[in-house]
């Protein structure tokens, strides 16, 4: 027999996310590409966006050819940035722009975020598949908070999961913490939701 689901949030009832969330107006509108080894993650936290924000859009995929709807919001005149790091090796003639840089360049409402949503190699595979994303303009962000990411594998402290890049990225461009903090509250719900049903008897 299947799990029931839960038709807000498409998770299984008994990890329901719609009690815990919260929703925002955020005014840097949100893309996310999500790596379809994501979907339907009970541990994926990009869910989180999507159900909390007022502007978020998903698309899910490897390659930019496959997702016209994705090419046509990268393409409309709202300057987009990418959040992703430096490739290592890859010589890469894009720009970084600082969060004071962007914020000093354009009004919030002026400007779109992209992030992708994966592990590690997934996100990586995606660049690579993807000439238009490589080139595009980047964001380079500090967190200010260490990940509070428990339920999967971290690589560091400061790898953060999607809805801590998300809660990261618009609080300091915004300068608004306070306004994104359900984001985290949400997210620290999920992990404690999640433990409940990980935890094995001794
Ligand atoms: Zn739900």
């Amino acid at each position: 027999m299947s799990r029931p689901i839960c038709p807000t949030c498409q998770r299984p009832t008994k990890v329901c996310l719609c009690d815990f969330i919260e929703h925002i107006d955020n005014r840097v509108e949100v893309g996310i590409l999500q790596h379809p080894s994501e979907v339907g993650l009970v541990k994926g936290t990009a869910k989180i966006a999507q159900l909390s924000l007022s502007y978020c859009h998903t698309w899910c995929g490897e390659d930019l050819q496959d997702l016209p709807d994705l090419v046509e919001w990268l393409g409309d005149d709202k300057p987009v940035f990418l959040l992703y790091p430096v490739i290592e090796g890859q010589h890469e003639p894009v720009k970084f722009y600082e969060v004071t840089q962007i914020r000093h360049l354009h009004a919030h409402e002026e400007i779109k975020l992209l992030i992708l949503d994966g592990t590690w190699r997934k996100t990586h595979k995606i660049m690579m598949l993807n000439s238009v994303l490589r080139g595009m303009d980047r964001i380079s962000l500090k967190p200010c908070t260490p990940s509070a990411y428990r339920i999967r594998k971290q690589k560091s402290a400061t790898s953060l999961s999607t809805i801590e890049a998300v809660y990261e990225a618009l609080s300091q461009l915004e300068d608004d913490y306070l306004r994104y903090q359900p984001l985290l509250k949400t997210f620290e719900s999920m992990q404690q939701q999640q433990a409940v049903f990980t935890k094995r008897p001794k």
